[in-house]
């Protein structure tokens, strides 16, 4: 089979048209000049996908000057929606997943998707924690699939972790780094493990972080400005995490974690008597802050 080069690839289909795979595909079309097909289970979330890069492009480009309402037209007019996943991949070149972050999910559609794309398409999965060997599994083609990590939110953060799974050819991470690079991105690969790099090592920072504050050590912001400060991070682990809203749920599951990563793993029991008491953190809910203020401060 001929293997696939970077000026081979013209359509792009992005499964999952949420807050990643609506921002990755603005990018694509914005960078690349790609046609890209946004898909994903129903008509709403496709139409709230798009509109939110309409929404974009308009807020953070043309009204601020950096972008003129011709170049917005032409990004706009490469991005086409679709609930039917066989048929948009049929005339693909590439296809991301950035579908919910759940491993029966991935499989399903990526056994799908493997029917109906062409043999020499790449398949790659913006998973933040799950194996993309597993995943690869449910597709015939592991020496073309790759993990493709984007950071939230895509357009600020330069980092996209190139993932090998066991298969996965060179040729294929090649494709894909040059791709990254053409998304204005600094493409590092490394191989398949739980978390990847950042991830891996920012779960440890910022559980070492939540057991600081159970110790009383210090209260949360000083924590954070004393890791912002000596490490000339943009923003604390803690008040990240008050801003992401995943305390609870840590974006993967315990079990996983567990396995994966042994006791490390395991969460905190102050992320589960918060998670217990309804501060979850995320777009106004009360997160650590709020439960160091009015908690354990008191105690
Ligand atoms: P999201 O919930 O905003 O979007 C996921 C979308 O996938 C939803 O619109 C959902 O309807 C759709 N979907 C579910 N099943 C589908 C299917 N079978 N076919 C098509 N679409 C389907 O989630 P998100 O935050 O965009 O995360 C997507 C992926 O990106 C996850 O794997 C996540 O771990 C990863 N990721 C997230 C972040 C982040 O900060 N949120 C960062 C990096 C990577």
């Amino acid at each position: 089979m001929k293997e696939l080069k970077i000026k081979d690839i013209k359509r792009i289909v992005v499964i999952g048209a949420g807050l990643m795979g609506s921002q990755i595909a603005e990018l694509m079309a914005r960078f690349g000049k790609y046609r890209v097909t946004l898909v994903d289970i129903k008509d709403e979330f496709v139409k709230k996908g798009i509109s939110g890069i309409e929404e974009r492009t308009e807020k953070f480009f043309v009204a601020k000057g950096k972008m003129t309402p011709e170049e917005r037209k032409e990004i706009l007019s490469l991005i086409g929606g679709a609930t039917d996943m066989d048929k948009a991949a049929a005339t693909a070149d590439f296809v991301l997943e950035a579908a919910t972050e759940n491993i029966g999910i991935k499989k399903d559609l990526f056994h799908r998707v493997d029917q109906s794309a062409p043999e020499h398409v790449i398949f790659a999965s913006n998973t933040s924690y799950l194996s993309i060997t597993e995943i690869a599994s449910a597709a015939n083609r592991p020496d073309r699939f790759v993990g493709m990590h984007f950071f939230n939110p895509v357009g600020v953060m330069k980092l996209v972790e190139i993932v090998k799974g066991a298969r996965t050819s060179e040729n294929t991470v090649e494709v894909t780094s040059a791709l990254a690079k053409i998304l204005q991105k600094e493409p590092v690969p490394c191989q398949d493990s739980f978390g990847f790099l950042a991830n891996r090592a920012y779960i440890a920072l910022r559980m070492e972080a939540v057991q600081m504050l159970w110790e009383r050590v210090a209260p949360p912001a000083e924590i954070d400005k004393a890791l912002k400060l000596g490490y000339n991070l943009p923003m604390g682990p803690l008040e990240l995490g008050d801003m992401g809203g995943s305390w609870s749920l840590y974006a993967s599951s315990e079990e996983d974690r567990i396995r994966e990563l042994g006791e490390k793993g395991r969460l905190h029991p102050l992320l589960r008597l918060m998670a217990r008491a309804g501060y979850t953190g995320g777009a106004g809910k009360k997160g650590i802050y709020d439960f160091y203020t009015e908690v354990l401060s008191k105690w």
